[in-house]
Order: C-alpha cells, then sequence, then structure tokens
C-alpha cells in the first residue's frame, strides 16, 4: 500500500511540474517523459520515448560530452544548450541532469529536468540590444559634442548609416523644414543594399501636400507606421507605398517649440516592430541631431558677427589712422607757428603764453601719435627702419625731455649708462625713443615723490651685436598684482578714474610692448604698490664697426630738427601763399647752418621763394619733410 502510495506521489509530481522532465537510460535513450515535455517540443508521449537525447539536442558534441562526464561521476552544474522543436522552431532551454544510482551505488538511469527559457534568453537579447544601442549613442553623441561647421554632413551621413545597419532598416534620412518656403527636403540618406536611393524625388515638398504629418512634427509628435499597406487611402500611403515602404518611424528634431526637421527609418523589405525602449533612443538621437544643428548655427551666427566685428574694427583703425594723420599735419603747423612766433621777438608775457600753448601741442601731438602707433599695430603696418646712431645723444635728448617734468613735480631723475657698452649702434633709433619716452613718461606721471631712473647696461654682447638691457625705475605709486599682468592690453588703466586724475589713453604700454616685440626685444614689469614700479626692457641692436664722424653726426641730427620745424610752417604759408610769410622764412633759413647734404636743395627752394614759384617751392619744402621725418 506505501509503494502504491509512493510511486502515485512520484507520478503526480513528474507530471505536475512546469519543466520537461525525462528519465533516460544510461545511453541517453528516453525511457519516459512528463507531459510538459511534449508540450514543449511538439511531439506525442509515445514519439518522445523512442528518441534519445541526441534527437532534441542541436550540439550533439558538447551533450555527449555531458553524458562522458555524468557516467563519470562527475556532478554536472545547470547548463545552457538549443533544443529543436518538432517543426524545426530552436528552443533554448536550461538543463538540470543527475544521474540515479541503486542503494550498492551503481547507476541505474539518469534524470533530466529541461526548461524552456526561451522567454528569459529573449529579454537578455533585448537588453543587450538596448545596452549597444545605447552605447552606440553614446558614442555618436561624443562625435556630435565636437563636430565643426565643415563636418555636419559627414558627421550626419555615418549617424544615418550606423543607425540604419545597427536596427536593421533600409533607409534613414533626414529633411529639413524650410518655414518661409513652406517645404520640405531631403538632405541626408542612407539605403541600405539593393535599395532604390529616393533623395532626389524628395525635394521642396509644400507643407500642403502632407499637412497632418508636418502638424505631427511641429507639435513635437512621432510618427510610426507600423504597416503602410493598413493607412486609409491617401496622398501619404500613395508616396510612402511609391517608394516601397512597408514600416516607418520620422520623429522631429526640435529647437524648442520650432521644428527643424525630421529624421526617419524605412523598413522596405519586411515589417519591423519597433519597442518603446528603440523609440525613446531614437527619440535621443532626434535631440543629439538637433543640438548639433542648433550649436553650428550658433556658430555660423557667431562667426558671421566675428568677421563683422573684424571688418568693423579694422574700418575703425583704418579711420583713426586717417583722422589722426589729418589732425597730425594742421597740429604740426600750429607748432611751427608757434615756434616761429616765439622767436618774433614777442614780449615775455606773449611768450609765456605761447609756450604754454606749445607744450599743450606737444602732448595733443603726443596722443595723436600713440593713436596713430595703435591703429597702425591694430592693422600690422608698423614697419623698422635701420638707421645708425649714438646711445649717449639718444640719452641726452631724453634727459632734456623728462628732466623738466621731473624737476617741476620735485623729483629726482638721473640716467645711468653703462661705460662698457658700445656708443655706435643701428637700429630703429626712433622707435627706440618712442618706448624711453612713454615709460618714462608715465614714471614721472605716476611719482609724487622720490626718483625716476634709467640704467641702462646691457643683458649680452656678441661680436656685432648687443643686447641692451634698459631698467626704467621710479618710486611712485605701483601697481597691484591684480592689474600686474594685464597692464601692457590697449585701453589698460589700473583704475577707471585714472584717466581723469593722470589724463592719458591707456595705450602707452601695450605700443611699448609692441614696439619691443616688433624689435625682437622683450618687457616685463615689476612693481610693489605704494613703492614703484620697474621695468625691464632687453633690446637687441647691431653694433656699427666703423667709426663715424661725431660731430658731423650730432650737426645733422640737431640741425634735422630745427629746419624741420621751419619747413612745416612753410609748407602751411605756401599753400596758403603767403610771400611775406616767405620772405621772413628765407632769412630764417639764411641764418642756419646748412648740412652739406641738405645745401643744394635749400638753395634751390630759396630761389624759387625768391621768384614766388609757389608750386616748384611746395614740391621741394615737401620732398624735404619727407626725407628728414
Ligand atoms: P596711459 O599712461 O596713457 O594711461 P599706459 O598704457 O602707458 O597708458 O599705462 C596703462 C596704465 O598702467 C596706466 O594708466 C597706469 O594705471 C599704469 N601704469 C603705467 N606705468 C605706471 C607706473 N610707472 N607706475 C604706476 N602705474 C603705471
Amino acid at each position: 500500500m506505501r509503494l502504491i502510495n509512493c510511486e502515485a506521489q512520484f507520478k503526480a509530481l513528474f507530471e505536475r511540474t512546469k519543466d520537461a522532465v525525462f528519465l533516460l537510460d544510461l545511453n541517453g535513450v528516453h525511457i519516459a517523459a512528463n507531459k510538459r515535455a511534449s508540450e514543449i517540443f511538439g511531439y506525442e508521449p509515445e514519439e518522445l520515448e523512442r528518441l534519445t537525447y541526441k534527437d532534441l539536442s542541436l550540439e550533439i558534441d558538447a551533450s555527449e560530452q555531458v553524458m562522458k562526464r555524468l557516467l563519470a561521476g562527475e556532478n554536472i552544474p545547470k547548463y545552457r544548450r538549443l533544443f529543436r522543436h518538432k517543426d524545426g522552431r530552436i528552443i533554448p532551454v536550461e538543463i538540470d541532469i543527475e544521474i540515479v544510482k541503486n542503494s550498492k551505488g551503481a547507476p541505474i538511469y539518469l534524470q533530466s529536468i529541461v526548461q524552456d527559457i526561451s522567454e528569459r534568453v529573449a529579454f537578455e537579447k533585448h537588453t543587450a540590444y538596448n545596452a549597444k544601442f545605447q552605447k552606440m549613442l553614446m558614442e555618436i553623441a561624443i562625435d556630435f559634442l565636437r563636430i565643426t561647421p565643415g563636418h555636419f554632413d559627414e558627421a550626419l551621413n555615418q549617424l544615418l548609416k550606423s543607425v540604419g545597419l545597427f536596427c536593421q532598416v533600409d533607409r534613414t534620412y533626414y529633411f529639413r523644414y524650410d518655414h518661409v518656403a513652406k517645404t520640405t527636403s531631403n538632405t541626408h540618406e542612407w539605403c541600405a543594399e539593393g535599395v532604390t536611393p529616393e533623395i532626389e524625388n524628395l525635394q521642396d515638398i509644400p507643407f500642403t501636400l502632407i499637412e497632418t504629418w508636418v502638424n505631427a512634427h511641429f507639435n513635437g509628435n512621432t510618427i510610426y507606421i507600423p504597416d503602410v499597406q493598413n493607412l486609409e487611402e491617401s496622398t501619404l500611403k500613395e508616396i510612402l507605398s511609391s517608394q516601397g515602404i512597408k514600416t516607418l518611424i520620422t520623429i522631429p528634431v526640435m529647437n524648442g517649440d520650432l521644428c527643424l526637421g525630421f529624421v526617419g527609418f524605412d523598413a522596405v523589405n519586411a515589417l519591423k516592430i519597433w519597442t518603446d525602449e528603440e523609440r525613446a533612443l531614437l527619440e535621443m538621437l532626434s535631440i543629439l541631431i538637433g543640438n548639433a544643428e542648433i550649436r553650428l548655427d550658433n556658430d555660423r551666427k557667431l562667426s558671421l558677427a566675428l568677421n563683422q566685428a573684424e571688418a568693423a574694427n579694422s574700418a575703425k583703425s583704418k579711420f583713426l589712422a586717417n583722422m589722426s594723420h589729418e589732425i597730425r599735419t594742421p597740429l604740426n603747423g600750429i607748432l611751427g607757428m608757434l615756434n616761429l612766433l616765439i622767436k618774433s621777438g614777442i614780449d615775455e608775457h606773449q611768450k609765456e603764453y605761447a609756450n604754454k600753448a606749445e607744450a599743450y601741442s606737444k602732448n595733443l601731438l603726443n596722443t595723436l601719435n600713440d593713436i596713430l602707433d595703435y591703429a597702425k599695430m591694430e592693422k600690422s603696418a608698423m614697419k623698422l627702419e635701420d638707421e645708425v646712431f649714438k646711445l649717449s645723444q639718444v640719452f641726452d635728448e631724453i634727459e632734456a625731455i623728462v628732466y623738466p617734468s621731473a624737476h617741476d613735480k620735485g623729483l629726482t631723475f638721473g640716467i645711468e649708462l653703462d661705460p662698457r657698452l658700445p656708443d655706435t649702434l643701428m637700429g630703429d633709433v626712433s622707435k627706440f625713443k618712442q618706448v624711453l619716452i612713454n615709460l618714462l613718461g608715465n614714471s614721472v606721471k605716476f611719482t609724487h615723490a622720490g626718483s625716476v631712473n634709467v640704467e641702462v647696461t646691457y643683458e649680452s654682447q656678441q661680436d656685432l651685436t648687443v643686447n641692451l638691457l634698459i631698467v626704467v625705475k621710479d618710486t611712485g605709486i605701483g601697481i597691484d598684482a591684480d592689474h600686474l599682468n594685464r597692464i601692457f592690453e590697449p585701453f589698460m588703466q589700473v583704475e577707471d578714474s585714472v584717466n581723469r586724475r593722470y589724463g592719458g589713453t591707456g595705450l602707452g604700454l601695450s605700443i611699448v610692448k609692441e614696439i619691443v616685440e616688433l624689435m625682437h626685444g622683450h618687457v616685463i614689469v615689476k612693481s610693489t604698490i605704494n613703492l614703484g614700479s620697474a621695468f625691464y626692457i632687453t633690446l637687441p641692436f647691431q653694433k656699427v664697426m666703423t667709426s663715424l664722424d661725431e660731430t658731423s653726426q650730432k650737426q645733422v641730427s640737431s640741425l634735422n630738427h630745427e629746419i624741420l620745424q621751419t619747413l612745416k610752417s612753410l609748407e602751411i604759408s605756401i599753400r596758403q601763399q603767403k610771400p611775406k610769410d616767405c620772405k621772413h622764412l628765407m632769412e630764417i633759413i639764411d641764418g642756419t647752418t646748412l648740412h652739406n647734404g641738405y645745401k643744394t636743395q635749400l638753395d634751390e627752394l630759396k630761389r624759387y621763394l625768391k621768384h614766388f614759384e609757389f608750386e616748384s617751392a611746395h614740391e621741394i619744402v615737401i620732398t624735404l619733410i619727407d626725407e628728414l621725418e
């Protein structure tokens, strides 16, 4: 009775379990199989009992190996196999097999529990597919972040291809909406092998032809047509069918509320089911494209604005240069006239006014020169000119210019020239002086007590060159650390109010830096607030071996200066054709010690003036001014 009960219980268990259960002899032939086994593999129970494991397994070799290991006494953990349904379908299964032994430990039969894991495997595949899809999108996103305007088309074509291949569709494409012309055009397309491209046929399609379609996109909605054949008869169905499309999905590409276009995926050869996850990923893709479109559009606008700004800036520089030039010419005339006025025997009182007017005019000229230099700098039009000069003479002139203003402020001013330095050098001396005057002008301007000093020595010397080191030091207001590294930028002034308190354009130091670097030198500044500043300049100059006649050099330079002022006033008088002034000027020219180099021209000039031949005289004056400047 107990035995009968036991067998009945076993039978009930055998049949109730939701997995297939097989009992096999030691050769792998089925002894028994439960009903579930019949259901899963599609065989009648009697049919199953005639089969061996080899008739179900698709991986016979691997299954044979398992049998061998079992018979050898090994325990086999659960494993996966591919089995075949009677109708040929492949069924992934998980097998839990063990050997049943008698009381003496000898194997009698095998017991195998086979679980149909089709759903689990499908789920795993699905998850792996989505993960791969996400990874691909990430990579595309990174590429799209780095995209530059010239590479958008290439990147978008690549994207359409990658997604098309991955999702196994037949055609992928991008359309742009033209909101002005109210049409849409296919701009990018990828087709699988053997699929006809449609891009040529899909240009300038009017919105009116596909109104519902366009409206859906404009509202930010995806259009998903699982089976085109199920669409009601319409123009849309006609258009899609004519391209052989079976399944279609298009996702709008938005910029806020504005629909820029759409990205679409056609299945031509077979229907395609798009899962919710895939659709979510495609939406991400459309966001990516949208972002790239917006960014590139911004880049385009930015570069347009930049070009316009550059054009405006260059026009401004040109205007600055022209204006400063225009103002400089009459200003030179004013200076010349003032010079004549001072020499014309006016009384002391008048002389004082004239001197002040001359000083203001010179200030104005300096500011104008700064602006002109800056404009030239911006247009990269500044050029260097080589000239032989005497270092000692340069510093004598600098002293003559700076000393009066330093003295007026009660500052001590000194220049220390290293005696080991060669005196005759070659380089752009006027730019060199401009650098020194700018720096010293600042030092005097920003120092209220103490001293302003210049030390001139060298950093290095070779046979043919010397690298001058010039240190301009003052005990002035100093520059705070925050401003120090921006001090060479154009228009940079430490305080906004500086302009009002100290005057200036904020251009001086940027011009200094530009000139020094143009001359292949460099400039640095060290400064402590309230203690003072020191500017260190190194500048290379060529040594001049031939010893020049010093006195003639000096004469030339002072004569040039004197005569230049005279000539400038003369030029204005000649233009206005005032014979009286000419006479007066001729006297001045006569009184000047003429340098041999200009004697002929000046004689000729006098001759023309004597006969009031203004045109020829004007020409000579202009040539002389050009040569002397
Ligand atoms: P500007 O003197 O015309 O204002 P600069 O370019 O020559 O223009 O100088 C820029 C600014 O740098 C000045 O306005 C001033 O704030 C600061 N600066 C220049 N030189 C000195 C100096 N020696 N001591 C203190 N501040 C200075």
